[in-house]
């Protein structure tokens, strides 16, 4: 890439950002996380942090949930979560769904917890039968946690968290629900209270359309009590040292100011739209994604990887290429000659497929934009495609004003 970056060390007008995260992020957001420090004493850091922490409340749908923030990535969320919840030894069941619920049980195996794993079909989401079948034998009620990724972003897959608490119910197991909304929080429906969830955790920069770099706890009651029994060591992640009204010991010191100023401003946009609007707009500019892969798969070489409609996620869809197809060239043409940044496969799935994020501070325009982009990619790269995708996004978006 050196090279292109060379010959071409201007490149006018926007570049459009389709990774599943980090995803776009709006002006109000930039500007916010712009903004000078201030002193810890001032009042605003009280209201900022406040603002965030009744923010997310809201946004998670937990009356009852207390939020910690670190300053990191999901993958400090899921060690926060760990830290606070597995013991050494303990037993976490992780129902498989791709990459990400693999990567986050050998996290958990880590630290010295068993992580055990209901199988993944590719292709599909969740197994609640296999997650009730687990817990129905697990009698000794061993397994302390069901560790459920809500949407798997590695194959645009969203499971049905509603089913998976009927399986944890109709095993009659005590188990924790902890669930993962990395990639689906204020792109997809989520209420932690609707579905008994007693721990979450996710990460700014994907629906929450801030800068990579915090991520958050939502726990409840029983969530942390059964911390407070935990023998694990920990220090910055412990939810008990940080249940202080002292600022500097909520943050295990300095809080990260600025991306507490940007979530607190996309906290605010995602109200002033209104949750029910996001999730709306969301589904449709997935719909048009998913027309317009339908159109380019007519010519048999590309498919949706997701074989179900109802788990085809609103956040990010994962394009199945055949044989001889190379998607990481497709990638760079599409990022390099058509400023569009899509991303690729991970995993299992690496080499097989190639994403279009379409999550957070995302329009009709921006996506039409990605979609003529690939479009153009899958020309120059001669990947065999029916042509229309950009059509069929239209005639999805035309027919689903306000959908
Ligand atoms: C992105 C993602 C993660 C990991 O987040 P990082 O910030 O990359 O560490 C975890 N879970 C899901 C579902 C994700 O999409």
């Amino acid at each position: 890439m050196q090279g292109i970056m060379t010959k071409n060390p201007r490149i006018p007008g926007r570049r459009l950002l389709h990774s599943p995260g980090p995803t776009h992020v709006p002006d109000e957001v930039v500007h916010a996380m712009s903004r000078q420090p201030t002193d810890l004493a001032d009042p605003r850091v009280a209201q900022l942090i406040d603002a965030c922490e009744s923010g997310m409340k809201r946004l998670l749908d937990g009356a009852q949930a207390e939020v910690f923030f670190y300053a990191a990535n999901g993958h400090g969320g899921w060690e926060a979560v760990i830290a606070n919840l597995v013991a050494p030894g303990a037993q976490v069941l992780v129902p498989g769904c791709g990459h990400f619920s693999n990567s986050w049980a050998e996290q958990v195996e880590a630290f010295g917890g068993q992580a055990l794993r209901t199988p993944w079909v590719e292709g599909h989401a969740i197994d609640p039968a296999a997650v009730e079948d687990v817990l129905r034998r697990d009698s000794g009620h061993r397994i302390g946690a069901v560790f459920a990724v809500h949407t798997d972003t590695a194959s645009g897959i969203t499971s049905d968290l509603g089913a998976i608490r009927a399986a944890i119910d109709a095993a009659r197991h005590p188990a924790l629900f902890v669930v993962d909304v990395v990639a689906s929080l204020a792109a997809a429906p989520f209420s932690m209270d609707a579905i008994g969830a007693d721990c979450v955790m996710g990460a700014s920069q994907k629906g929450l359309m801030t800068q990579p770099g915090l991520a958050f706890v939502g726990a409840r009651p029983r969530a942390l009590e059964a911390a407070r029994h935990n023998p694990q060591p920990r220090f910055y992640f412990d939810w008990e040292r940080r249940r202080s009204g002292h600022q500097y010991r909520k943050f295990c010191g300095t809080p990260p100011l600025a991306h507490l100023a940007g979530l607190e401003a996309a906290l605010a946009l995602i109200e002033l739209e209104g949750l029910d609007q996001v999730h709306r707009r969301h589904r449709r500019l997935a719909g048009a994604v998913h027309a317009a892969v339908e159109r380019w798969g007519e010519a048999g070489a590309l498919r949706l990887f997701a074989r179900e409609a109802p788990a085809r996620s609103v956040s990010v869809t994962a394009i199945e290429v055949g044989p001889g197809i190379d998607p990481e060239a497709l990638r760079t043409v599409a990022r390099e000659r058509f400023q569009v940044s899509i991303a690729g496969g991970l995993g299992p799935l690496a080499g097989r497929v190639f994403r279009i994020g379409h999550l957070g501070d995302m329009n009709e325009a921006m996506i039409l934009g990605c979609l003529a982009g690939v479009e153009a990619a899958l020309q120059v790269q001669g990947v065999p495609h029916q042509r229309g995708g950009v059509v069929a996004a239209i005639d999805h978006l035309a027919r689903s004003e306000g959908d």
